[in-house]
């Protein structure tokens, strides 16, 4: 039973976006067209109209090259015949660009709709996802699925449809009429065309292949980049420029190679199907030229010279389309590619959802864990958590200490139910973690990460990014955050803009807002992760002072990593190798002489807890 959860919660893919099995063979997948064609069933009535535009357009493109013929047979009788010839043309043209315009207009809008509806439905989905498909997933290619693979779905279910049924109209409508003009012409470029057709299709499949190799070669080249460009730091300090360079240039390199190949197949392809192509009209050329020639010397053939360009242009327009639908047939296999992934992803129900549940009347900040064993399900063969159980009462302050690894980020996971524990229960108040709804608990607990992120926007919007709150609310929060004064000296204040394209905040800083996000959110439980990384001492001081004023009130578990923390905890849990190997108050532990002693002894040699044991 275990095991099927872990089946489905894992989506694995290579690099071309197939999803793959345990052995990473790609996993074959049925193309569901039924549901792909419902994703389109909003835009019916504007594609209908879409639709209403290309058959007139294609109609008067397809009646066109006739009047053209007419044209050149009118200028050898009589100057009337040719300006009202050629004012028809003009007219059909007319017509034609009327409903062209309707048709792109149309079938491009429908598309736009069609996108912009699957990209907000897809991230609403993803958003919705647990937090163990993060970790399996990357961000790189989820965003991937909502920039490129909506788009090519889009293409496929609205312009491409659009294109097939014009190029197919155009394809069938000239032949009829070639077989109107002269069916003996016609049965010549019959019999020519498909031995065109193979030798280009074979040898199109051939340097299909060659470009997947040039491809694959390529992506390669892009993962060794990213990955040197985003650890510049590590490239910096180790003077890894020129090994990055070379390595780099290595890649290149061999994708050059098959890039130089590619390049002559390109070629022989032009040239080859080029010749072929050109061969066969010159043999209709020829062999229409014959029945013109026939014509004129006595033979009744019908073909005068204006009914061979005609059939020409259609011998062109058939060509065309013919290539530019084939082009077509590997749009759809990329959009077929594509909704499955999307659809995979839309299937995919979270393991924990993000809502719906109980709501309690109250909650105070009661935490117990009985019997809790976990693993991640990204790494189901290892064993984090094994029979943890410990209580935490409102108002109390536990401190979770214990080497590095052994669980206590995983513990404060589960509070906040990002995953569900294999066995054993957590209760809120006291009632299963489980049972309740996870948007309303959430609101009641908050969490200061180690390295707290900031979202791109204003310090004002980082602080109340939980709720809503006035401007004196945030003002107030920030001054208990010991934020206020530090966000005055900007120029912008509150409106300050932080992030990636905002101002640079310290570590102690962005610590400090994040206080003041938890605090708006007035939770009855804290969960803190103390900075191991050292900030300096007016930061930490600053910090710390916060930090003391938030737990005030309030139930608070926290991560420790300094000694002053551990000594004002009620209680402290020494979390090892994902158990719990001793409890109990700093003093109490201290006498004990056990792990707990020996990890303070350990870590003030190693410098991690500060001050003096005594
Ligand atoms: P601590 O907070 O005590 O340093 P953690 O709870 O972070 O320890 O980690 C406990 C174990 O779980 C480690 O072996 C770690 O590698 C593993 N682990 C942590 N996070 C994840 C994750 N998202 N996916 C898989 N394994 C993880």
């Amino acid at each position: 039973m275990r095991r099927l959860k872990i089946v489905r919660i894992l989506h694995r893919f290579n690099d071309k976006g197939q999803e793959i099995d345990k052995e990473g063979k790609p996993i074959k997948k049925k193309v569901d067209i039924k549901r792909l064609v419902k994703l389109a069933k909003p835009e019916w009535g504007i594609l209908a109209g879409g639709s209403c535009g290309l058959l007139v357009s294609s109609a008067a493109q397809t009646a066109a090259p006739l009047f053209f013929g007419a044209v050149v047979d009118a200028a050898q009788k009589s100057m009337d015949e040719l300006t009202s010839t050629v004012l028809t043309l003009l007219v059909i043209y007319i017509v034609y660009a009327i409903f062209a315009v309707i048709r792109a207009w149309l079938f491009t809008l429908a598309g736009q709709r069609l996108v912009a509806r699957l990209r907000k439905h897809l991230f609403n989905h993803i958003i919705q996802q647990d937090v163990a498909f993060f970790d399996t997933n990357r961000t790189g290619e989820l965003c991937n699925r909502l920039a490129s693979d909506t788009q090519v779905v889009q293409n496929a279910a609205t312009v491409n449809v659009s294109m097939l049924v014009r190029y197919t109209l155009q394809m069938v409508g000239s032949l009829v009429l070639m077989f109107y003009l002269n069916a003996a012409l016609t049965g010549v470029l019959l019999a020519v065309v498909p031995i065109v057709s193979i030798v280009a299709v074979q040898y199109g499949k051939f340097v299909k292949k060659m470009r997947q190799k040039f491809q694959d070669r390529l992506a390669d080249a892009g993962t060794l980049a990213e990955e040197n460009i985003s650890s510049i730091r590590t490239v910096r300090s180790f003077a890894g420029e020129n090994k990055a360079s070379s390595l780099y240039g290595d890649e290149i390199q061999k994708s050059y190679e098959v890039g130089k190949k590619l390049a002559v197949a390109y070629g022989a392809f032009e040239g080859l199907v080029g010749l072929l192509a050109y061969g066969a009209i010159a043999m209709v050329l020829w062999y229409g030229g014959k029945l013109v020639y026939d014509n004129t010397h006595g033979e009744n053939t019908g073909l005068t010279p204006g009914v061979l360009t005609s059939f020409l242009l259609y011998t062109l327009q058939v060509a065309m389309a013919f290539a530019l639908m084939s082009a077509l047939y590997g749009d759809f296999m990329q959009a077929v590619g594509a909704s499955i992934r999307i659809f995979d992803l839309l299937d995919r129900i979270p393991d924990v959802p993000t809502e719906n549940g109980d709501v309690l009347y109250q909650l105070d900040g009661r935490v117990e864990f009985q019997h809790v064993y976990f693993n991640y399900p990204s790494r189901p063969e290892t064993k984090v958590l094994k029979d943890i159980t410990f209580t935490v009462e409102p108002g109390e302050m536990v401190a979770l200490v214990g080497p590095s690894g052994g669980g206590k980020s995983t513990i404060v996971n589960l509070i906040e139910r990002f995953y569900d524990p294999d066995s054993g229960k957590i209760l809120l108040g006291d009632v299963d973690l489980k049972t309740l709804d996870p948007q309303w608990f959430r609101k009641k607990i908050a969490m200061v990460g180690q390295e707290p992120t900031l979202f791109a926007s204003s310090i004002k919007d980082n602080i109340a990014y939980g709720c809503s709150a006035t401007d004196y609310q945030i003002e107030e929060v920030a001054k208990e955050a010991n934020a206020h004064e530090f966000i005055s000296t900007f120029e912008e204040g509150y409106n300050t803009l932080v992030g990636e394209r905002g101002v640079r905040l310290s570590g102690g800083q962005k610590q400090r807002i994040a206080i003041a996000r938890a605090l708006i959110m007035n939770p009855v439980l804290l969960l803190l992760d103390e900075a191991t990384s050292a900030l300096d001492a007016e930061s930490e001081h600053l910090v710390q002072e916060a930090v003391d004023r938030a737990m005030k009130g309030r139930t608070f578990i926290v991560i420790a990593h300094r000694l002053s923390t551990v000594r004002n905890a009620t209680k402290v849990v020494v979390i090892d190798k994902g158990e719990i190997a001793e409890m109990g108050t700093h003093d109490d532990l201290i006498a004990k002489n056990g792990v707990y002693k020996r990890l303070v002894l350990r870590q003030l040699t190693a410098g991690s807890f500060h001050e003096s044991l005594d």
